[in-house]
C-alpha cells in the first residue's frame, strides 16, 4: 500500500486506536496507524507475568474484538459471573449474569495481552503501521489533511483520528475546548493471589474515603483498582504490608493475599471536550472522554467509539472526512458517553459526601435495590452493555 496517502490516519495505537485501525482495514479502507512507542507484539512471551492494568470488557465489546479475531487466549481471561457491591454503611447489592440471562457480566483482560493480540492481527492486515514516531504538525487543505512526522515524512489523509489518549496531541491541534475536573483521587492497581477461590465474583466496596474493586482473574488471582486520595500510602508499602492492607479493606473476603505485582497509581479525572470532531478530524477513546473507573467503562466507551466510526465508514464509500459523516459519529456516541460520565461522576460524589442523610440514603438505596428484581436485572443488563 502507498503509505503516504490514506482514507483514515489514526494517531495512537492503544487499545482503541489499534482496534479502529484493524476494523477499518477489514472494511477495505486505506488506513494508517501512527504509534509513538514500540507496541508489545512480543508481550506474550512471559506467561507468568500478569499485567496489573486490566479491564472489565463488556460482552458487546468482546464480540467486537472476537469479530476482529483479536480476543486474547481464554487462559488469560477472568470471567465475571456476579457482582457484590457494598456501601460504607450496611448497604449491599449483589447481581449476577443469570439475572440478565447471560453467561457473564464482563471479562477481565490484561491491557498488554489485548494490545499484543490486536497488534499481531494488525501485522497481518493491510493497515500501514508506523511505530516509534510522533507527529510534529497538522496542515489543512480543501480535500485532505497533511501530517508531518518527526522522521521527516509527510502523510496525507482524508480523515485524521486522534486515539492518542487523555492528553491527546491531535485534540490540542484543534480549537476544541476540554472541561477537566480532577477527582483528587488516583486509581491504584495491583495483582494478587488469594487464599480462597473468588468464585468469579467481582467485589466492590464504597469505603467512604475510597472505592476498592477486586476483579477475578484465572484461578485464584485477582486484580484490584483502589480509588484513593492517598495513593502513596499504598504504593510505598512493602509487599507484605500491601497484601495485609488490601485484604483487611475487603474484610478478608478471600482470606490472605499474596502480591503478584507492586502497586501502581494513575491520577483520575473527568474530561469532557465540547466536541469530538473538527474539520477532517475525529477523536476516539480517552482523547474524546475520560470517566472515573468505578464502573470499569473507560475503554468500553472507547471500543464503542471505534465500532461506531468503523461502521459509519464501512457504509460510506465517499470522502472519509465528510463533515456530515463526522457529525453523525458525534451524535451516535453522545448519549452513551454522557450517560456513563454523569453516572460515574454522580456515584463518586454520592459516596464521598460527608452529609449523614445522604450517607443513610445511599446505603438504604443499595439495600432496597437488592430486593427489586426488575431493577437488578436492569443493573445487570447495564453492566453487560445492552
Ligand atoms: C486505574 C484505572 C482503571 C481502569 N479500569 C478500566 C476498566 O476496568 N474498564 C475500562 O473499560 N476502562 C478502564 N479504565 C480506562 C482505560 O484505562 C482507558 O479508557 C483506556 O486505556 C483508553 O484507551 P485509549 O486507547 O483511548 O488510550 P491510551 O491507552 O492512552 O492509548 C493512547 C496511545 O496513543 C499513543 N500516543 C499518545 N500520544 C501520541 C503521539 N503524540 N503520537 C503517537 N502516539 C501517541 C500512546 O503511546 C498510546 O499507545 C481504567 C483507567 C484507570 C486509570
Amino acid at each position: 500500500m502507498n503509505c503516504e496517502c490514506f482514507d483514515v490516519l489514526v494517531v495512537g495505537g492503544g487499545l482503541v486506536g489499534a482496534s479502529l485501525a484493524l476494523a477499518l482495514s477489514r472494511h477495505g479502507r486505506r488506513v494508517g496507524l501512527i504509534e509513538g512507542q514500540q507496541p508489545p507484539r512480543d508481550g506474550l512471551a512471559d506467561t507468568n507475568d500478569w499485567d496489573p492494568r486490566v479491564y472489565a470488557v463488556s460482552p458487546a465489546n468482546r464480540a467486537f474484538l472476537d469479530s476482529l479475531n483479536a480476543w486474547p487466549d481464554m487462559s488469560r481471561i477472568g470471567t465475571v459471573s456476579a457482582m457484590d457491591v457494598r456501601g460504607d454503611g450496611n448497604g449491599r447489592i449483589a447481581f449476577s449474569a443469570a439475572d440478565a440471562g447471560q453467561p457473564a457480566l464482563a471479562w477481565i483482560a490484561e491491557n498488554r495481552w489485548m494490545l499484543a493480540t490486536l497488534w499481531q492481527q494488525l501485522a497481518q492486515s493491510n493497515a500501514c503501521c508506523i511505530t516509534g514516531v510522533r507527529p510534529l504538525s497538522v496542515s489543512h487543505h480543501p480535500r485532505h489533511v497533511s501530517l508531518s512526522l518527526d522522521d521527516g515524512r509527510t502523510l496525507n489523509t482524508r480523515l485524521l483520528v486522534g486515539a492518542d489518549g487523555a492528553n491527546s496531541w491531535i485534540r490540542q491541534q484543534t480549537s476544541i475546548h476540554v472541561a477537566v475536573s480532577p477527582y483528587g483521587h488516583s486509581g491504584v492497581v495491583a495483582n494478587f493471589v488469594a487464599e480462597h477461590d473468588h468464585g468469579n465474583i467481582a467485589r466492590q466496596w464504597f469505603l467512604g474515603d475510597g472505592i476498592l474493586a477486586w476483579l477475578p482473574l484465572p484461578e485464584r488471582r485477582i486484580s484490584i483498582v483502589w480509588s484513593t486520595a492517598t495513593p502513596d500510602a499504598l504504593t510505598r508499602l512493602s509487599a507484605d504490608e500491601l497484601c495485609a492492607t488490601v485484604a483487611k479493606a475487603g474484610g478478608q473476603a478471600l482470606g490472605q493475599l499474596h502480591c503478584l505485582t507492586p502497586a501502581q497509581a494513575f491520577p483520575l479525572r473527568l474530561m469532557r471536550p465540547d466536541s469530538v470532531i473538527a474539520p477532517r478530524i475525529a477523536l476516539v477513546g480517552d482523547a474524546a472522554h475520560t470517566v472515573h473507573p468505578l464502573a470499569g467503562q473507560g475503554v468500553n466507551l472507547g471500543f464503542g467509539d471505534a465500532q461506531a466510526l468503523a461502521a459509519l465508514l464501512a457504509s460510506h464509500t465517499g470522502d472519509a472526512g465528510d463533515l456530515l459523516l463526522l457529525r453523525r459519529y458525534q451524535r451516535m456516541r453522545r448519549e452513551a458517553v454522557n450517560t456513563m460520565q454523569l453516572t460515574c461522576d454522580g456515584l463518586f460524589k454520592l459516596f464521598h459526601t460527608r452529609d449523614p442523610l445522604l450517607g443513610w440514603l445511599r446505603n438504604t438505596g443499595l439495600s432496597l435495590t437488592q430486593h427489586l428484581p426488575l431493577v437488578k436485572r436492569q443493573l445487570a443488563r447495564q453492566a453487560i452493555g445492552f
